[in-house]
């Protein structure tokens, strides 16, 4: 990517964008974390974010995420997310990032971490992605089945459940996705979660103002990605 583009502006940007939200929801801005998507951008892009402040990356690809993950080792209190779709044969990779991993689906993936966590005597932070759609192209759980979820996750050793995660359907009009936001709250609330990871480029204010405590940026910092990267 050419570093033309201004990264510190647009995260001034995206943080005013959040403050507007924020107040016309009557939240504090300080209760809504910001999580950098920087799969398909360059080391020089996330390290040019890390200077401007940001501390939060999230990537979607385990191969890409443990090559950025060894590069950037020199940036201290660097944190990883992971928010792509995680097989289990690459939960490794997670470990040796120390990510979080916001898109568990199954048992079988949480119990897969788990497993590793506590090999390592090591405690991972999860979410659980809910599919709010229900649209065929996308993972993550249930809405039904996400009770039965969280009672597993939260059984297993090395794995903490801090809350959900969800990407909402892509709609034309905005507005509309708010009550794919508002029922994901409602889960977490069910659930005793307190985490929301809800909220894109496209849709920030709406999953602000439904309650979001984590945005998750790609565009609105970096620009956009390249077409091979989804
Ligand atoms: C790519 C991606 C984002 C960021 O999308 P933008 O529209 O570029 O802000 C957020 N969440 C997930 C899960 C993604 O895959």
């Amino acid at each position: 990517m050419a570093m033309t583009h201004d990264i510190a502006g647009a995260m001034d940007s995206v943080r005013e964008r959040v403050g507007r939200a924020c107040e016309r929801a009557g939240r504090d801005a300080t209760a809504v974390q910001l999580i950098a998507v920087s799969k398909g951008q360059s080391e020089a892009a996330i390290r040019a974010a890390y200077e401007a402040g940001m501390r939060v990356f999230g990537e979607n690809y385990a191969q890409e995420l443990a090559t950025k993950a060894w590069a950037l080792g020199d940036l201290p209190d660097l944190h990883w997310r992971f928010i792509g779709h995680l097989q289990r044969n690459k939960v490794k990779i997670i470990e040796g990032a120390r990510a979080t991993v916001d898109t568990v689906d199954s048992v079988r993936l949480a119990q897969a971490i788990s497993v590793r966590a506590t090999a390592r005597a090591m405690d991972v932070d999860v979410l659980i992605q809910v599919n709010v759609g229900g649209e065929a192209q996308k993972s993550g759980c249930t809405p039904d089945g996400v009770p039965r979820l969280v009672e597993a996750v939260r059984a297993l050793p090395g794995v903490t459940l801090r809350g959900l995660m969800t990407v909402a359907p892509h709609l034309e009009d905005v507005e509309a996705t708010r009550p794919f936001f508002a029922s994901l709250r409602t889960l977490a609330e069910a659930n005793g979660l307190s985490e929301l990871s809800m909220g894109m480029t496209h849709d920030l204010e709406q999953a602000v103002a439904e309650g979001a405590t984590m945005i998750r940026i790609g565009t609105a910092i970096f620009g956009p990605r390249s077409p091979a990267t989804r």
